[in-house]
Formats: structure tokens, sequence, C-alpha cells
């Protein structure tokens, strides 16, 4: 499998950092589209929602995503996965995350700040 450099097309392995050819940083690409998932739909249990917090957030580094839109609800799910964010952006595993146009009961996890060169 393989993805492609934004910046000059080259096709590079998933797991390259740098691309062969221009040099860009390919973790750090965007095509500044926004994944979606809602996490709290089926009355999940908290591991249940974290893990799919977890593996969206594993599927949105395998693209050239910009971040996620988590639809938490409101309630324990919530602020657990407020605490899973908090942690993950102090780790640098995310840049950052807010609520959504104030929306109490989704987030907007920007994976990446698509600082292209
Ligand atoms: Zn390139």
């Amino acid at each position: 499998m393989l993805k492609t450099c934004l910046d000059c097309g080259m096709e590079v392995g998933l797991n390259t950092a740098n691309c062969p050819k221009c040099d860009a940083e390919i973790a750090k690409q965007t095509d500044g589209s926004i994944f979606r998932c809602d996490i709290a739909h089926n009355r999940e249990t908290i591991p249940q929602a974290l893990a799919k917090l977890s593996a969206v957030l594993d599927a949105a580094r395998l693209e050239h995503v910009q971040g996620i839109r988590v639809i938490v609800g409101r309630g324990l799910i919530r602020d657990e996965v407020m605490r899973q964010l908090s942690w993950l952006k102090h780790s640098g595993e995310i840049m950052g995350f807010d609520h959504d146009n104030g929306n109490t009961g989704a987030f907007l996890v920007t994976i990446r700040g698509g600082n292209r060169h």
C-alpha cells in the first residue's frame, strides 16, 4: 500500500517520513479533509468509545486527513474522550482539539497542520 506525496505526486511507502523526491514531510501533509466519526451512537461503554476513537485516529494517520469530527454526545463518554484527547495532545499524537463550533456534543480533532512547503 502506498500513498502519494501531495507536493510532487511521488508514490511513497506508508511509513515514509520524508518524500525521497522533494523531501516534504509526508506525515504533515494534508488535503484538508475531515473524517467524521460517531463514537457514542449505540450506547457504547466508555472503553468501547475510546477504542473507536483510537481506531479512527489510526485510520486518519494513514490518510491525508487534516482532522476528525468526533461525535461524543453528552455525559461520561464526552468527559473521558476529552481526557484522552488532552493526553494525546500532550504526547504530541494530535495537534489539538476543540468543541465543534460550540457544539458540546462533538469535538474537532486536528491531526496535522498542513505546513506544506
Ligand atoms: Zn514529494
